[in-house]
């Protein structure tokens, strides 16, 4: 199998995909970025690395920035946080509520924001500094020591945030934040507002392919801890399209409304799309094609 070759035929037929749907504006620097650019990398879990089209183009990790959020809470006290939030798909928009109210302030996944929330305020307690802790596990596993927080994207949406405000006040009323909700919030701002590229987020995303082992060759998750993460990210990591996702790519992945998509192939590799124009569940749509196309030629996915 020619890797680099799977991956250049993939970014030419994806390509014209990526004028179909809309670039997210809610935030509204998320949406200057134009819709035309597409990228995929794959890091193989012995070292290797492949890439074509944009992959070396730093964008807004957004939603993925969950991922490590979550694996960095499970490194220090793996269970806790189950107390505080759920794991099953929720079937609505990544920031709906009306579930919120109804579990009584326990969210429905770490995945949705107000179970990113909920990690985000565990692991501001646990490190002093979320969004530091999150970029430094970036830093560290993709071996980019200027991965940053791009503060524009973070104050642009910290100005246009009143629902995950609204919510992280909705956690604070039923005592599901240990943190004051401004702080909780600047932190989830800025981990979302991380800038990296295809390569650096295959890159760092790869000690979930290798069952917990960091860069390194350390574990920094145990392989139980890494299956579960990516059992998540199977069942939660794409919004309310998880079922699509598993059906069209079938692995566990994770998206950001910034077009970015992490995929994982257990024991294989790690995998990273970045098209910025999204479908209506918040996917990218040039993305998902992309990983359908990867696993339909590869033949790897886990099922
Ligand atoms: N920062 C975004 C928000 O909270 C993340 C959404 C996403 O990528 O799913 O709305």
């Amino acid at each position: 199998m020619d890797m680099q070759e799977i991956l250049d035929e993939i970014v030419a037929h994806v390509a014209p995909l990526c004028l179909q749907g809309e670039v997210a504006s809610y935030i509204p620097s998320l949406g200057e970025v134009s819709p035309d650019s597409f990228g995929i990398c794959v890091a193989m879990a012995d070292g290797e690395v492949f890439g074509a089209g944009d992959w070396q183009k730093p964008f807004s990790i957004q939603s993925i920035s969950k991922v490590f959020s979550l694996a960095l809470v499970m490194s220090y006290d793996y269970d806790s946080i189950w107390k505080r939030v759920f794991r099953e798909p929720s079937g609505t928009p990544f920031n709906s509520m009306v579930q919120l109210e109804a579990d009584r302030g326990i969210p429905r996944n770490p995945f949705i924001n107000a179970g990113a929330l909920v990690v985000t305020d565990r692991l501001l307690s646990i490190t002093g500094d979320a969004a530091a802790s999150v970029r430094g596990l970036l830093r560290q596993e993709s071996g980019n020591p200027e991965v940053e927080i791009d503060a524009l994207v973070a104050a642009s949406e910290a100005d246009h945030g009143h629902r995950n405000a609204s919510m992280a006040h909705l956690l604070a009323s039923y005592g599901n934040l240990e943190n004051p909700v401004d702080e909780v919030l600047d932190s989830y701002f800025k981990q979302c507002a991380l800038a990296m590229s295809c390569e650096d987020l295959a890159k760092a995303s790869r000690f979930l392919a290798r069952h917990g082992v960091a860069a390194g060759g350390t574990p920094f998750l145990s392989p139980n801890q890494s299956k579960r993460v990516n059992a998540v990210m199977l069942t939660c990591g794409t919004y309310d399209a998880a079922g699509e996702f598993a059906y069209r790519v079938g692995l566990p992945g994770k998206s950001g409304v910034g077009g970015g998509i992490v995929a994982i192939v257990p024991g294989r590799c790690s995998i990273t799309v970045w098209g910025p124009a999204l479908g209506p569940n918040g996917n990218s749509v040039a993305g998902i094609a992309a990983l359908d196309e990867f696993t339909a030629k590869t033949g790897w996915s886990i099922f």
